[in-house]
């Protein structure tokens, strides 16, 4: 164990138990220093559910708080799970099911609002909504936005974060508007895959050095993440579960220790209700 004297937390990771490296993940994490996960379900269709029914995405979910009990048990702190619908599914039902847009739509909302009955009820701890990073029809992207509109309609009235997956952009004040509008204040949205800056919601920084400096450089809130997906069939595709806690690491010898503290302490209190210092063992 290489002691940080701080808490690690990585913002967004996936973890398959089944295929993947699972625990082993986690532990490899807790042994560089890393103290917190936030869990997030992966993509349905990964799990094999292929269904325009909401109900038949509670499997998802209930594997993701499995995960984050057994991931709990490996840190030195804890894990808290984050579900929701993964933006890219509306293609996948409109696409391949067949839907309409107005269709696709109303199955995601469906699954937002079976998620937030588990944050209602204390099992998860926020959602997770968005909208395609990819181009797609005008119909595809107003659903994808109402879509992501009720997230923050459910976020405000169950009071916690919302993630979100959206396109690349250092601007999205006017997604921010629309959750200040429903009730959720802007700094309680977070872009998962966030580069150094960003106007609008809370970034969660992408780890990679350059733009962790520019975050810590700027003196505003951000969390950091690694994206980890645990899919054997792309290994690389994305940051491995070391990272956070080896930059980590890396801002302490620069001497940015006010935005470890930042990224790792009263952000993650700001935005979640969250403490990673009394939750530390
Ligand atoms: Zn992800």
């Amino acid at each position: 164990m290489e002691e940080l004297q701080t808490p690690v937390l990585d913002n967004h990771l996936h973890l398959d138990p089944k295929r993947g490296r699972g625990m082993e993940a986690v532990e490899e994490f807790a042994r560089l220093g890393g103290t917190h996960l936030l869990i997030v379900n992966q993509p349905s269709w990964k799990l094999g559910v292929d269904s325009t029914d909401p109900e038949d995405f509670r499997p998802v979910f209930e594997t993701t708080i499995g995960i984050v009990e057994e991931a709990t048990d490996h840190l030195p702190g804890r894990a808290w799970p984050i579900l929701g619908a993964h933006p890219g599914l509306i293609s996948r039902l409109v696409e391949d099911r067949g839907c309409s847009p107005a269709e696709a739509r109303d199955c995601m909302q469906g699954v937002l609002d079976i998620a937030a009955d588990y944050v209602r009820e204390g099992k998860a701890l926020g959602l997770k909504s968005g909208r395609p990073h990819y181009d797609v029809s005008d119909a595809v992207w107003d659903a994808s936005n109402d879509v992501m509109k009720h997230a923050f309609e459910l976020g405000a009235e169950v009071d916690c974060a919302v993630q979100l997956h959206t396109e690349a952009s250092e601007d999205l004040t006017e997604v921010a508007e629309w959750a200040e509008d429903r009730g959720l204040p802007a700094h309680r949205v977070v872009k998962h895959y966030a580069g150094g800056r960003l106007a609008g919601p809370t970034p969660s920084v992408m780890s990679n050095k350059d733009w962790i400096e520019t975050a810590a450089e700027s003196g505003e809130p951000f969390l950091m993440e690694t994206d980890f997906i645990d899919d054997p069939d792309r290994p690389g595709a994305v940051l491995g579960p070391k990272t956070v806690p080896r930059r980590v690491r890396w801002l302490h010898e620069q001497g940015y220790d006010e935005a470890i503290r930042r990224a790792h302490v009263e952000i993650p209190e700001r935005v979640y209700g969250i403490d990673t210092e009394s939750t530390l063992s």
